[in-house]
């Protein structure tokens, strides 16, 4: 299912994604798909002191 709406975190509008951890509707820009997770969830990008769990690989 695609939404569109305004982004919380850029605040464009776009088609939204929904984080499976705060429930908000971000941005293809702001979702990190891997991890069905927005860039404010996602380990890595904000806190990379979290980021123990990525292997490295590029
Ligand atoms: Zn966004
Ligand atoms: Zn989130």
């Amino acid at each position: 299912m695609e939404r569109a709406g305004i982004c919380p975190i850029c605040g464009s509008v776009s088609k939204l994604n929904t984080c499976a951890i705060c429930g908000r509707l971000v941005c293809n820009r702001c979702y990190d798909h891997s991890r069905s997770v927005c860039i404010q969830c996602s380990p890595g990008n904000i806190l990379s002191e979290m980021s123990t769990e990525r292997t490295g690989l590029v």
